[in-house]
């Protein structure tokens, strides 16, 4: 198996969790004002991206974790910085953290979404086409 197929990049690129080599998410999108557009199904195999309204709801645990994973780690690096941490600074911290890394997270947490559920099948050319 190649690098490219692994489960690794396929969640980090938001590739089709059943074949790994559609694109979730169109090209080019990432930061412009239409981060959150996703393609309906899978350009390559035609796995559906949402398989019911508010699929993604779950999701936005896992996008949580992000933040408060990025906070944390934000917070660690501002405090060799700073002498004392004001509550000012934490908000603007947040305020910075979740706006910056908003569509990275938000792709990221629905691609892990979901790769909980769908199951990789193999590579487009061999796994059967889906409407
Ligand atoms: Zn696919």
């Amino acid at each position: 198996m190649s690098q490219k197929n692994s489960f690794l990049y396929s969640v980090a690129a938001a590739k089709c969790p059943r074949c790994r080599e559609g694109n979730m998410f169109p090209k080019g999108t990432l930061y412009s004002t239409r981060f959150a557009d996703m393609n309906p199904n899978c350009p390559c195999c035609g796995q559906t991206f949402e398989p019911e309204p508010g699929y993604y709801y779950g999701a936005m645990y896992v996008s949580f974790g992000f933040n408060v994973g990025i906070f944390l780690i934000a917070l660690v690096i501002l405090y060799q910085f700073v002498e004392e941490v004001t509550m000012a600074m934490m908000i603007g911290l947040v305020a910075v953290v979740v706006v910056a890394f908003l569509p990275i997270i938000f792709r990221l947490s629905r691609a892990i979404w979901i790769n909980i559920f769908i199951r990789y099948e193999g590579p487009c050319s061999q796994i059967p086409k889906r409407a």
